[in-house]
């Protein structure tokens, strides 16, 4: 809640005119309680969660012809009803965060000294703050997942999340509830140790649960703006996780490639890459299809372990 009777109250605090965005600020939040915003993330990323992944899983079911040729492995097809298991399991805890973000609002306040006035923050401290959240929670999701595929966390938790082997949008969250609450952390680390605005909270967890999205939809687009940014691993880089398998020892990092280069955790992935580039020469010369190239890749993969969710067809 803004504690300002007016916006000229709020602009003479300031000592200048409101922005457009902070004169919008103004408008939505004035009169509406702390905990209330605290509980927009929720709602924001349910909405996040329920539309992003939506137009790729409807294309593979009704015009797979349109994404097949940027499909990961070309060879599984989903059935519906695995996304839509995956959407429902999701869904059912968003009231639950809710009601728990309603009940700890006081306890998170004071951990996360979130700032919910006026002004509201550049957008070079939204930049720099995304950009340290970012590196912040890679490289402890990183050491986390790596403790996952140890085999105790491997088969007492982490096991339900590898069930896809070809994951999907949804399958982004579909993991054991002690695997999403102790993830939770790294998304958190950012916004304790560098308090930012509400506003950027939001930004940050919509970012995160778009990218996790994307890394799990199964598709790679060579048009992706993410190509762009730096060391960025993206969809294919996480696929061959799941592709690998439960006994998969690469690509553990969730954002960047840095970690796994840097601890020597991705030689699977690029042993993988440095054959595909072979089959691709060997397909070129001998005029194959690349359908064809995308089977005979299957066969240098790391073993993987088996899996419930590969009820998936392969063609
Ligand atoms: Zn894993
Ligand atoms: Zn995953």
């Amino acid at each position: 809640m803004i504690p300002y009777a007016t916006a000229a109250e709020a602009e003479a605090a300031l000592g200048r005119a409101m922005t457009w965005a902070e004169a919008a600020w103004y408008q939505y939040s004035a009169a509406m309680p702390d905990c209330w915003l605290h509980c927009h993330t929720t709602f924001i990323l349910f909405v996040i969660y329920t539309i992003t992944p939506l137009p790729l899983v409807v294309l593979e079911q009704f015009a797979p012809s349109v994404v097949l040729p940027y499909k990961l492995q070309p060879r599984v097809r989903l059935p519906l009803a695995a996304s839509l298991r995956c959407y429902v399991e999701a869904a059912c805890f968003f009231p639950l965060a809710v009601g728990f973000q309603l009940v700890s609002y006081h306890a998170a306040a004071k951990i996360l000294r979130t700032r919910m006035g006026l002004p509201l923050p550049s957008a070079r401290e939204t930049g720099a703050q995304l950009m340290v959240y970012s590196l912040l929670e890679d490289y402890l999701s990183y050491w986390i997942h790596r403790l996952l595929h140890t085999q105790w966390g491997y088969e007492k938790i982490h096991r339900v999340h590898h069930e896809f082997t070809a994951p999907t949008g949804f399958a982004m969250s579909y993991s054991h509830w002690a695997e999403n609450l102790v993830l939770s952390i790294p998304a958190l680390a950012g916004p304790v140790i560098v308090p930012c605005h509400i506003t950027t909270q939001w930004l940050w967890f919509s970012i995160r649960l778009i990218e996790g999205i994307n890394t799990h939809s199964g598709y790679h687009f060579p048009f992706s703006p993410s190509k762009l940014i730096p060391f960025y691993g993206g969809a294919e880089y996480h696929d061959y996780h799941h592709y690998a398998g439960g006994r998969s020892q690469s690509n553990f990092a969730p954002l960047f490639t840095y970690c796994d280069y840097i601890y020597k955790t991705d030689k699977g992935y690029r042993y993988h890459k440095a054959k595909q580039a072979k089959m691709f020469i060997f397909c070129f010369v001998l005029n194959c299809s690349m359908e064809q190239l995308k089977s005979l890749e299957e066969n240098y993969v790391e073993k993987g372990g088996s899996n419930a969710f590969n009820t998936g067809k392969k063609d």
